[in-house]
């Protein structure tokens, strides 16, 4: 049977260059980074040439850079740290879009056990915030504003530089979660004007448990993890050498191809869109037109998603009934649900997120096998 996979905002297939150029710090080059001697210093030279090209490549600089276990990690750092530097000038409010990663809802609701108010930003029936929505919350007691760049659920991006300009008009930090974007656009931070950003290296073609936040440099945040002196004494445990590199080698060739991929992504979006288009029953949820990412939400009225993505494995093709952490329970998606879809519209929802190492022809035999099982499913 042939398998296609159709799952990257969930993960995505190791580079084989990025696990090439990774492997001799597995073996040969195996030093801790921060031992003295041949062994160290290598693995040193290397994490610090992987710190460099990544600054470059987010046009950063390198002390703006930490290395994490990956999204998660960083989403939690960055709110909380920006969140509990502000709380000394008096501001107590957290803002963060209803549809933000749980990474971020979670982090926002262990804030609201700290005295932080969090207030939520709405988005429109197309899963965008409109810059009216986040203005009628603002004031001078509002300490972040959290609004990702593109939604891991339905790809759509937001008006990051529109958002970052109304808060520092009130004075308070914006950090975004670039997770999402970071394959199919360069992400500039000058340009996005944010005071925080995190990506993570498995969605880009690097490996699983690393990660990167970049803060600006003047703002002074608290450390995540301590007992070690490891980047800069903010956080502590002996570096992930071969992943580090690994995921500077893999960013590096995504950032290059990014405008490319997302030629490719509208492309093969249109495609598949086409195969479907003569199912009455089909729908887009939220705005991809706009979107550089190779995310489609579909909305197969009187199809229930868990079913469907059974069927869909069955049939060799992996797709998402919403994100990845949430696929596997039962609770209807948060993003889906704050663009104003019914519990049983949520239910009738599938993601289906292409990717770069994706072929023309198998989009149009996943779409026709999508069209096959849905119309299976809901004639059943
Ligand atoms: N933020 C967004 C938007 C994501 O899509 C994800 C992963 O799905 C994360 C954060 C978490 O990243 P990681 O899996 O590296 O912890």
């Amino acid at each position: 049977m042939q398998r296609i996979y159709f799952d990257h905002a969930a993960t995505t297939p190791l580079d084989k260059e990025a696990f090439e150029k990774s492997a001799p710090y597995y073996t040969e080059l195996f030093g801790n980074a921060d031992s003295p001697h041949f062994y160290g210093r290598k693995a040193q030279a290397a994490v610090d040439s992987s710190r460099d090209k990544i600054a470059e490549l987010l046009g950063a600089k390198p002390s703006e850079i930490y290395f994490t276990s990956g999204g998660t990690e960083s989403d939690n750092w960055a709110l909380t740290g920006l969140a509990e530097a502000k709380k000394k000038e008096g501001r107590n409010r957290v803002l963060i879009s209803a549809i933000e990663h749980h990474a971020v809802l979670e982090t926002a609701k262990k804030l609201a056990e700290n005295g932080f108010e969090i207030g939520y930003i709405p988005v429109n029936g197309q899963g965008r915030v409109e810059i009216n929505a986040l203005l009628a919350l603002m004031d001078e007691r509002v300490a972040v504003v959290a609004v990702m760049a593109a939604n891991n659920e339905t790809g759509v991006v937001q008006p990051c530089k529109e958002i970052a300009n109304v808060a520092h008009e009130y004075g308070a930090y914006y950090f975004m979660d670039a997770v999402q974007l970071a394959p199919y656009e360069r992400i500039c931070v000058k340009d996005t004007n944010a005071d925080a950003v995190s990506i993570s290296a498995h969605k880009c073609y690097g490996p699983k448990g690393i990660g990167a936040l970049y803060i600006k440099d003047k703002i002074k945040i608290g450390k995540l993890v301590v007992g070690g002196e490891q980047e800069r004494g903010m956080r502590g445990g002996t570096t992930a050498v071969a992943q580090v590199v690994a995921f500077a080698h893999a960013y590096e060739k995504c950032v290059n191809a990014a405008e490319k991929t997302a030629e490719t992504m509208r492309e093969y979006k249109r495609l598949f869109l086409e195969e479907l288009s003569d199912l009455p029953f089909v729908s887009v949820n939220g705005d991809i037109e706009s979107s550089p990412t190779g995310v489609v939400n579909l909305r197969l009225d009187g199809v229930e998603n868990v079913a469907f993505l059974y069927a869909m494995d069955l049939r060799g093709v992996a797709i998402s009934a919403g994100s990845a952490c949430a696929s596997a329970s039962v609770k209807p998606s948060h993003v889906l649900l704050a663009m104003g879809l019914t519990e049983t519209e949520v239910k009738n929802s599938v993601r289906f997120s292409f990717g770069s190492d994706n072929t023309k022809e198998e989009i149009v035999a996943g779409a026709k096998i999508a069209k096959e099982t849905a119309v299976k499913i809901k004639n059943a």
